[in-house]
């Protein structure tokens, strides 16, 4: 190696001082959004249009972790107590980020698309019990249209109509206002 080798690798060094680099601080202002569109990130439990919730409690995902992170335990649905529109509901839902390699095989084993990932990932805490998610955190918030369940289903009386009831994919999904229930103030 010359004398002049050392000096064209100290002027790379120095030119590559003043380029414009790819990593990026964290958190750095006006930049919070740093994943891309499908980073798996905090799960989420999601609803119908009517706001009755699509998990059925049926296990599959539990069964397909492979780090043994979920937890779910189904309920019966009742006419009075109505969750979600078939027999069976989600009562119990728990996914404990301690475990979780954010593998995805759950979303990919959930027959009703009712568990999907977002691409929250501020989930650091201090206590175990704080990194055991429950239904209640892991539910999709009530958009416009939904209502918090129990509830009876808005989109058909029994099951398949209410299924038949469901807009077609890639549709509006808001609930019709026809079928909401009569607000106070509504024309007769
Ligand atoms: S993302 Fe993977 S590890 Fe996490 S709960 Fe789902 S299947 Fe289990
Ligand atoms: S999230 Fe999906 S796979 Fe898991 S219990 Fe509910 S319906 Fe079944």
């Amino acid at each position: 190696m010359g004398v002049l080798d050392a000096w064209k690798g100290f002027a790379i060094t120095f030119t590559t001082m003043f380029r414009k680099t790819f990593t990026q601080g964290y958190p750095e202002k006006g930049k919070e959004k740093v994943t891309e569109a499908r980073w798996h990130g905090r799960h989420q439990l999601n609803r119908w249009p009517d706001g009755l919730e699509k998990c059925v409690g049926c296990e599959l995902c539990a069964w397909a972790c492979p780090a043994d992170a979920i937890y779910v335990e189904a309920g019966q649905n009742t006419d009075d107590q109505r969750y979600s529109p078939g027999e069976r509901y989600g009562k119990v839902y728990q996914i404990n980020y301690l475990r979780c390699i954010f593998c995805g095989m759950c979303i990919e084993a959930c027959p009703t698309r009712a568990l999907t990932m977002t691409n929250e990932f501020k989930l650091a805490d201090r206590s175990r019990e704080a990194l055991i998610y429950t239904k209640e955190q892991l539910l999709a918030p009530l958009l416009q249209g939904m209502e918090e369940p129990p509830h009876p289903r808005r989109l058909g009386d029994d099951e398949k109509a209410y299924f038949l009831g469901l807009p077609d994919t890639g549709t509006d999904t808001r609930i019709p206002s026809r079928l909401l229930p009569a607000q106070k103030g509504d024309p007769a």
